[in-house]
């Protein structure tokens, strides 16, 4: 099976029925571009590295430089998402006041929206790639609509200072990782190109239970079904016009791929090292008896009957 994978890494991952799933890479820096081998696209770009370790934000231009060496490195579409971070990862430039509840607190968006300079000049330096790739940007943590509204503004901004008009293959869309916007999703809709699901927060939002926290891991799984039930509001909140991604790790986790692509989901990000195997597990699906594993699953009372129900498939559906 993995030299399968290592075969076909650089074919599209098709279902037994004919549905094509993207399998895309998840970057945390320019580097890792390179190990991402057989993925279709950068489906997130933790642009945080850019900004770690570091005595001042970096300029535009530096930004720019790392954007499109990642852009030229990927042969397909790559999706920046803005800075990413708060109280849970503080930078010394980018003070917050100290908080009780850093992971509710001002972290992602809201600390970018209360930074305009900064959100400012990483949007012109991805407006700037974007005139030169097919690239997608996409705002974390996001709640409220309002929010989407005061970030897309602060993108046509950026379009507006860089002066070449709207890039063409420029998306938008936001990471689906508080419940809220997950319930909401036909409110974001209209408003977005796709919806990526951060399962790795959502599943700390949904269970209350801290990410990282090793007396909660068998809480905090991304099977729950509570969780699956956030994903199939956000599809249907979707429609048709709207893709869904989802680029938290539970992607990445073979076993779930049915549950997933049954759900809706049509693209998968994962770490860049488990594209070609997670293409695999795309191709042994079939999306009707997917569905039915996605239905059954949602009526799972906790994640443990949830693996238990997808090796029975596994098993019986060899
Ligand atoms: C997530 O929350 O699932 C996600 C992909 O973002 P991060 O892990 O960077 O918070
Ligand atoms: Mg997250």
């Amino acid at each position: 099976r993995r030299d399968d994978a290592r075969r076909r890494a650089h074919e599209p991952a098709v279902t037994r029925d004919g549905t094509t799933v993207l399998v895309g890479a998840n970057l945390g820096s320019p580097e890792d571009a390179r190990a991402a081998h057989g993925a279709d696209l950068a489906g997130l770009v933790r642009t945080e590295f850019g900004f770690l370790d570091r005595r001042e934000a970096p300029t535009v231009d530096e930004q720019e430089a790392s954007y499109r060496a990642i852009a030229e490195a990927m042969d397909g579409r790559i999706t920046l998402r803005t800075l990413d971070v708060g109280g849970d990862k503080p930078l010394d430039y980018l003070p917050v006041a100290p908080e009780a509840n850093p992971f509710l607190g001002v972290r992602g968006i809201r600390l970018a929206l209360a930074r305009p300079r900064i959100l400012a000049d990483q949007l012109t330096a991805i407006v700037r790639v974007a005139h030169d790739h097919p690239l997608d940007v996409m705002f974390p943590m996001i709640a409220a609509v309002d929010e989407l509204t005061a970030a897309r503004r602060a993108l046509d901004e950026a379009v507006e200072a860089v002066g070449r008009g709207r890039p063409a293959g420029l998306r938008v869309g936001i990471m689906v990782e508080v419940p809220a916007a997950a319930l909401k999703a036909a409110a974001f809709a209209p408003h977005v190109d796709f919806f990526s699901i951060g399962t790795n927060d959502l599943t700390q939002y949904t269970l209350a239970a801290e990410r990282g926290n090793d007396q909660l891991a068998a809480l905090a799984d991304a099977l729950d079904p509570g969780v699956l039930a956030l994903i199939a509001a956000t599809v249907r909140g979707a429609g048709d016009d709207v893709l869904v991604a989802v680029c938290g790790e539970l992607a990445g986790d073979e076993a779930a791929v049915p549950i997933l692509i049954g759900l809706g989901v049509r693209e998968l990000s994962v770490a860049p090292g488990a594209a070609a195997t997670v293409k695999e597990a795309v191709r042994d699906v079939d999306l009707g008896s997917a569905r039915d594993v996605a239905a059954a699953a949602l009526t799972c009372p906790d994640a443990g009957a949830v693996r238990a129900l997808l090796s029975t498939e596994r098993t019986v559906g060899g």
